[in-house]
């Protein structure tokens, strides 16, 4: 181990319990969700890892013990959170938190059974997001699991917009799922016929309903739409067959087809008739942006369940690694600490659970951030309807004002006094959460999941083995490969909607903000890492503007939308800032209220000196991130110097250097890139690239390398807390059959 000695700083004595966990993703005072929690670690540690070691996720089949598990959501209340209490739930108001809650139990121990749960959530989301009133009553109080006393199963649905090769893909602007007349009558309803064939869609075998994105195939439809079909419409509702999925085998998922009669008020949302044409109330690509910005941060967060979940059975792992040999007898350090000995697998362990605590703080504020949003977005559209306004490019138009004033009011001093009527302003108050969750939903999706999948590669590793056998304790090799699903599903382009959201007047205005608040952090917590994240920032957003307005060596824009090359990257480093920050933000949050709470308090200095120091260990990952990738887009499109004449005339010729050594004695050791006399020069690409215009990003780049002063003897003392920390005697859920 490091040879740092800690003695005067708490240590950390047990992992972070509920308490800690509580306060820290900020629903300490919410005791619907604390019972949701509970319920679904109930079902997850019971019935769902049951099921896991019984090899349940070696059938692609939907199976009785499957069906059982979706029963024992219900019992448990997973099913009815996402209800309202009329509706057949419990938890009053937004559910973004909620939600996130119940995926993050369940993907602690498998990610299937929670994008089981999920699905139906997912099939439901349009007609909850868009529906009309009728639409959501019946489907909601449907899908709600029965009253006590009340004999009937409850509908479960499933969500379909990929559709075969070639149009598949949740962006896609075109579906060949279609839409048209069958009927109608005069002074009747429409009846619509529906063709759409579905790929890869989960809860299939079982779904009573199907949310389905389909494109008008007829004159008389305008658009496209999202349309609800059911189970016993007319017309042909075939299932298809179960995808063999590597991954996910505990959530069902098929390729069905469609083929069926509904009336128009299927039509989620509603529709108008206009000369004679029916027109949808919201296009599909509404209908799905509403669902996918919420529905990304449950996904995200069933990743950080599984790095979180991955310490224990690695800690346990390393620690038993050598009992019962030979040379390890009790009380030897061998025995006691096993592989723990040594620095390396703790300090990959370490990293592990830093990414594990940064990915739930960014996608536990990015859920939290949209229980804030839902009703300022409801207050933006009742505004907005009141002055005849109803989405589209209005709508743009009217929060344009509200979007300056929202400038406006982040570059107020804290005392100026015109602060309070802007922040009074619903309208600026929409904007400035809107702004900031179009970013933080991509990000907790791309990061936590891409990221996310990365280090799972590393737990896994940490176990030898054993980590890729069945038998592994956690399941990790599992965790791993349903890591990538949740990268992949639900689309995965979050960094084109990264590289525009990112850089909104109104989110950068947030940002420039978040660099000031992280500085003042680091003033009074300089061992979090605050003041590393803050230059890292500083050089990412200089490096966005000069992107902005820079050209490649052919005389090309550098930042637009097509050169994907250039800002993808920069909406990675963005997330890894994100990231870094939303955990600086919670142990913070933890700090001040623990105290007050009975059990966080016990063992609190402990507890936030560990987890201070991830945090100053991932800001450092997260700057090393941002400082590569910005210096790689910075020098990376201008063109090296050759060695031609034209290149070269700013060389030094061997002869003038000569001349220039008499009157300024050791030039000659100074001077690189000599030309000799007969033309020729050292072995390499050419001169030195010069630093034209680029002084700035060497300043706060070397500021920033300067700025990772410290991580390291974090991350070492982070590794010696590792290295004795109690965790309990054994695993929590059973690991094999
Ligand atoms: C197990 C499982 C369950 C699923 N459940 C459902 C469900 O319930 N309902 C449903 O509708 N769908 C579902 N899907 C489909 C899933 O949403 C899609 O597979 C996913 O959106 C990826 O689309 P794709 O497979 O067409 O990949 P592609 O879109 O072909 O992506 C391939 C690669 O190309 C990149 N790429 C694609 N487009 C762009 C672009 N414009 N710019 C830059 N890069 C790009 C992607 O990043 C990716 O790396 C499920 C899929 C699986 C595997």
């Amino acid at each position: 181990m490091g040879t740092v000695v800690f003695s005067e700083i708490p240590v950390m004595l047990t992992l972070p319990g509920d308490a800690v966990r509580q306060i820290q993703w900020r629903f300490a005072d919410r005791f619907d969700l604390q019972m949701l929690v509970s319920s679904a670690r109930g079902v997850a540690r019971g019935t769902v890892a049951r099921l896991v070691s019984a090899g349940e996720r070696n059938s692609h089949e939907w199976t009785p013990g499957k069906n059982a598990m979706l029963e024992a959501f219900d019992s448990a209340g997973v099913t009815a959170a996402f209800m309202e209490p009329s509706e057949g739930g419990f938890i009053v108001g937004p559910k973004n938190l909620a939600l996130s809650l119940a995926a993050f139990e369940l993907a602690w121990v498998d990610g299937g059974a929670a994008t089981a749960s999920l699905a139906s959530f997912l099939a439901l989301a349009p007609i909850h997001e868009r529906g009309t009133r009728e639409q959501v009553t019946r489907y909601k109080t449907l899908a709600a699991p029965p009253q006590p006393g009340e004999n009937r199963q409850p509908w479960r649905g499933a969500f379909a917009l990929t559709e075969p090769i070639p149009y598949v893909g949740v962006d896609t602007g075109m579906l060949s799922g279609k839409l048209s007349v069958a009927e109608w009558n005069e002074g009747e309803e429409p009846i619509l016929q529906v063709d759409k064939r579905g790929r890869f869609i989960t809860g299939i075998a079982f779904a009573n309903f199907v949310t389905a994105a389909v494109n008008s195939a007829d004159p008389r439809i305008k658009g496209s739409c999202v349309v609800i079909l059911e189970e016993n419409d007319p017309g042909l509702f075939d299932r298809g067959t179960a995808t063999k999925k590597l991954v996910h085998q505990l959530s069902s998922t098929g390729d069905p087809v469609f083929n069926l009669k509904v009336p128009a008020s299927r039509i989620v949302g509603g529709y108008a008739v206009r000369d004679g044409v029916i027109v949808p109330t919201y296009n599909h690509s509404e209908v799905i942006e509403a669902v996918f910005r919420r529905t990304r941060v449950p996904v995200g967060l069933m990743t950080a369940a599984k790095l979180l979940s991955a310490v224990e059975p690695v800690i346990r792992y390393q620690r038993q690694r050598f009992r019962g040999a030979e040379g390890a007898k009790p009380g030897s350090i061998r025995y006691e600490q096993g592989i723990q000995q040594r620095e390396d697998p703790l300090h990959r362990l370490v990293d592990v659970w830093a990414a594990g605590e940064a990915a739930a703080s960014l996608g536990f504020a990015a859920a939290r951030l949209f229980d804030a949003l839902d009703p300022l977005e409801k207050q933006k559209n009742a505004i907005l309807a009141a002055r005849g306004i109803q989405g589209g490019r209005a709508e743009m138009k009217a929060l344009r004002e509200s979007e300056q004033r929202a400038v406006e009011l982040l570059g107020l001093k804290a005392n100026d006094p015109h602060r309070v009527e802007l922040e009074a302003d619903p309208l600026v108050q929409f904007v400035l959460a809107d702004a900031e969750a179009n970013v933080l939903c991509p990000a907790t999706k791309l990061w936590n999941t891409g990221h996310g999948a990365n280090m799972m590669r590393e737990a896994v590793s940490l176990m030898g083995g054993y980590g890729i056998t069945e038998d592994c304790p956690g399941f990790l090799a599992n965790k791993w490969m349903d890591a990538q699903l949740e990268a992949t599903y639900e689309g995965p382009v979050q960094r084109r909607q990264l590289t525009v959201t990112m850089t909104g007047e109104v989110f950068l205005a947030l940002f420039r903000g978040w660099i000031r608040e992280m500085r003042a952090i680091a003033s009074h917590h300089p061992g979090t890492g605050a003041c590393t994240l803050a230059s890292a920032m500083h050089l990412w957003l200089w490096t966005l503007n000069h992107l902005q307005n820079a050209t490649d060596a052919a005389g090309n824009k550098l930042y637009h939308g097509q050169r994907q090359g250039v800002t993808f990257p920069l909406a990675d480093a963005l997330s890894w800032l994100l990231a870094s920050r939303s955990q600086i933000l919670d142990v913070l949050e933890l700090e001040q209220r623990g105290q007050s709470d009975p059990v966080a308090s016990e063992g609190l200095a402990g507890t936030v000196q560990f987890l201070s120091d991830l945090c100053h260990t991932q800001a450092a990952h997260a700057a090393g991130e941002a400082s590569r990738i910005s210096a790689e887009l910075v020098f990376g499109y201008n063109a090296h110097p050759s060695w031609d004449e034209q290149e070269h005339r700013n060389c030094f010729s061997r002869a003038e250097l000569e001349e220039l050594e008499e009157t300024m004695p050791g030039i000659c050791a100074m001077a690189v890139d000599v030309i000799a006399s007969d033309g020729g020069h050292p072995q390499k690409a050419g001169p030195c690239a010069g630093r034209a215009g680029s002084a700035e990003f060497l300043r706060l780049q070397s500021k920033l390398t300067t700025c990772l002063t410290g991580s390291r003897v974090a991350k070492d003392r982070a590794a010696e807390t590792v290295s004795r920390v109690a965790i309990p005697e054994a695993l929590d859920y059973p690991a094999a059959g």
